[in-house]
């Protein structure tokens, strides 16, 4: 389906209500019946009809209908948060005595789940470097039931070549699960490799206006229906009819905004190539990047978050550069309109935790919707106190 369809007309029965453009928000819980038929009718299948708020709400609804068409997977959940969406998608596939492979640097969240919170209940896990397919073929167990993606990661943008890993999942029954996030369905759609469940945090750009925090799930109608049936149904995971309503309002312009913050990250990109105060470049598309290949081949575009690695060996000049850079905020997040900065320095020297892997130099920014030169201005500023 053609995507300005898809964002302008699917799911949106305006004759239904007065013909408006804006969909309503249908703020209420529950939902009357007929009679006792129509009654029964309904609840015997609530993923697709309007009985109570915490199954489908009509509002929600729309959402999820527009959510699974740009993902091309039947159906969708949308959910209070990306955490949520990423857990109920792993929890529905595993019970106590599996096992569950996930890629090395997961966003922090699925890391969690995978190694504190589900471990609680016999589920154990292996983290592997998943840029090599085979070091995924190599953890594999008799008891392994699910493959956690995450392709690119949003920090240093690590890839798994998502075709290979859908065959190798599929040859040994273990449902794949990615984190899409980075790529928004735009650059994107996992399920056209192969990828059973599609999540999505729509914080970032789906919602895009930094004022929601909701999660998206995609997959096939009966994956879909299996989580409904048990993690969402039970656990409560549905979002308010006013979230919904703006997260729809959001997506009206998500080619316009996730292009703006492209075409902005990929001019901060080639202005700091080569630039003496920067010592490396982590861009999905940039020619330093190992994986650049493979980023060719699966995804359409990068969107607005680089890495930098700023060449100095002085914490002290990390920071003075941070401050300097006064119109990126410092904020975890990104996806928003407004530009960011957040540097690993953050996590360096914290009382009782050991340091990170990562070099301190390293600042991930964010480009949003502001005019390129006017970010490149400010970084030319700060990268001069360095
Ligand atoms: C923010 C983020 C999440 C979590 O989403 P929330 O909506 O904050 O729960 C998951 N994955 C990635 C890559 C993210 O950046």
């Amino acid at each position: 389906m053609n995507i300005s369809d898809i964002l302008y007309h699917l799911g949106e029965e305006r004759e239904a209500y007065f013909n408006a453009i804006a969909p309503p928000i249908i703020q209420s819980s529950n939902f009357m019946f007929k009679d006792i038929e129509d009654l029964k009718a309904k609840m015997s299948d609530e993923l697709n009809h309007h009985v109570y708020t915490r199954g489908n709400n009509p509002t929600a609804e729309i959402l999820r209908k527009k959510m699974a068409a740009l993902e091309k997977t039947e159906d969708a959940l949308v959910v209070s948060s990306g955490a949520t969406a990423i857990a109920a998608a792993v929890i529905a596939n595993v019970s106590s005595g599996d096992h569950v492979i996930c890629v090395q640097k997961p966003y922090s969240w699925t890391g969690k789940l995978i190694s504190k919170f589900l471990s609680r209940f016999g589920v154990t896990y292996d983290f592997v470097n998943a840029r090599d397919t085979e070091n995924i073929r190599a953890a594999i167990k008799p008891n392994t039931r699910v493959l956690m993606l995450e392709s690119p990661n949003s920090l240093t943008f690590e890839m798994q070549d998502l075709e290979a890993c859908a065959i190798l999942a599929k040859e040994n029954q273990i449902v794949t699960v990615i984190d899409n996030s980075h790529c928004s369905p735009l650059f994107q759609n996992p399920a056209l490799h192969g990828i059973d469940l599609v999540v999505h945090t729509a914080t970032k750009y789906l919602n895009g206006h930094s004022d929601v925090v909701m999660g998206i799930i995609c997959g096939s109608s009966s994956m879909i229906r299996k989580i409904f049936q048990s993690e969402f149904m039970t656990l409560g995971l549905n979002v308010s009819p006013h979230d919904a309503f703006l997260a729809i309002r959001g997506l009206r312009t998500l080619p316009l905004r996730v292009q703006r913050s492209e075409q902005t990250g990929a001019a901060i990109v080639s202005h700091l190539t080569g630039h003496p105060k920067v010592s490396r470049i982590y861009y999905p598309f940039h020619a330093t990047n190992p994986q650049l290949e493979l980023a060719k081949k699966q995804m359409t575009g990068a969107g607005g978050l680089l890495t930098i690695e700023l060449n100095t060996t002085s914490k002290a000049k990390v920071n003075d550069f941070v401050n300097a850079l006064d119109k990126f905020m410092l904020a975890v997040s990104w996806g928003g309109y407004e530009s960011l900065k957040m540097p690993t320095l953050a996590f360096y020297d914290i009382p009782g935790q050991d340091d990170p892997p990562l070099p301190f130099q390293l600042v991930r920014l964010y480009a949003g919707l502001e005019e390129a030169d006017f970010l490149i201005e400010n970084l030319e500023k700060a990268l001069s106190v360095i």
